[in-house]
């Protein structure tokens, strides 16, 4: 991730935080930091990050790792999604990513993204039909991959 996008972050959670009246907490700081600079598991749960924050030697509560991302979904600096019927939210970071969508993997739940220009005109349609303006949208393909060490692939061999 370029450190561009890493200092425009932290500069939208300054401001974030003033606004509100939070406090500068090193651990938003911490957290932040891993999001935008960490290359892969780009989409992450809760878990996933607290778990690479402890390997780093970041003791976090869940409860902190949760409040913090929360925070940051209404910063706008991250964004929240609910793939199938996982019951974990998951998250990626929203600065320096281009509009994209997603297919999941039904049997080991690998996301992959999509960049499709037909989105935007759909949104403008749609937005007609509605006399609105289309703010956003949430869509998901779900499908069997590919990837040889998906369990899917392993139950086919065995028939
Ligand atoms: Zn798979
Ligand atoms: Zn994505």
């Amino acid at each position: 991730m370029h450190t561009s996008h890493l200092r425009a972050a932290t500069l939208r959670l300054d401001q974030f935080l003033e606004l509100k009246g939070f406090r500068r907490t090193q651990e938003r700081y911490t957290i932040l930091e891993e999001i935008y600079s960490h290359h892969d598991h780009h989409h992450f749960d809760a878990n996933q990050l607290r778990e690479i924050l402890l390997e780093k030697g970041f003791h976090l509560s869940m409860a902190t790792v949760y409040n913090t991302l929360e925070l940051f979904a209404e910063a706008g600096l991250i964004k929240k999604h609910q793939f199938g019927n996982s019951p974990a939210s998951h998250y990626e970071r929203t600065l320096g990513s281009r509009q994209h969508d997603h297919v999941v993997c039904l049997d080991c739940h690998c996301v992959k993204e999509f960049c499709d220009p037909r989105m935007g005109s759909i949104e403008n349609t749609v937005g007609d039909w509605f006399q609105t303006q289309v703010l956003q949208h949430s869509l998901v393909f779900y499908g069997h991959c590919t990837d040889e060490l998906c369990p899917h692939k392993a139950g086919k061999n065995v028939n």
